[in-house]
């Protein structure tokens, strides 16, 4: 179960953030089990649990994971949509503004991790035998957004400016 941080976010989102969060992305994940080629399945935008053990972070609720396809994204054998970085990027602007509120911990995207007092720090893996190991841990498919095992993991006070932000912007 997403807590309350996580949940407000993703509501957030899906009421009113932009309408690409609401449509279906290409899922790489999906492989044929015969072939070992990535099959074109899509999956939803917004996805709190994660595909790691128990104490991952996304399965303690307090991480989520926005597909939104950087600009650096390599093919994966299905169209998609190279401008999808401007509204990770835009998010990412949001949750920068409010994150005095917000309490978030560090977002990953893009090759990037930015911290919660205001650093940024380059995120890439030079060496790797599995292209997707790489494409994963830079960041390339989606936008990472985690908080702290704290009481800011079980706030939802950011609800309404965020809600604001993200009407203005769309
Ligand atoms: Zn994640």
């Amino acid at each position: 179960m997403a807590r309350l941080a996580v949940e407000t976010l993703m509501s957030a989102l899906w009421d009113v953030g932009p309408s690409i969060i609401r449509t279906p992305v290409f899922d790489h994940y999906k492989k044929d089990k015969k072939t070992g080629k990535t099959i074109s399945v899509t999956a939803k935008r917004l996805q709190a649990l994660g595909r790691g053990d128990p104490t991952d972070i996304h399965n303690t609720g307090r991480a989520l994971d926005i597909h939104l396809y950087a600009r650096t994204a390599p093919q994966f054998g299905a169209s998609y949509d190279f401008t999808e970085c401007g509204y990770g990027f835009g998010l990412i602007g949001n949750f920068i503004d409010l994150s005095a509120d917000m309490g978030w911990e560090l977002i990953i995207y893009d090759q990037h991790v930015y911290h919660s007092d205001g650093t940024r720090t380059g995120q890439t893996k030079p060496s790797y035998k599995d292209e997707m190991a790489r494409v994963n841990f830079e960041h390339l498919t989606h936008v990472h957004i985690q908080w702290a095992d704290t009481p800011k993991a079980d706030s939802a006070s950011f609800n309404g400016a965020l809600r604001a932000l993200l009407i203005a912007g769309a």
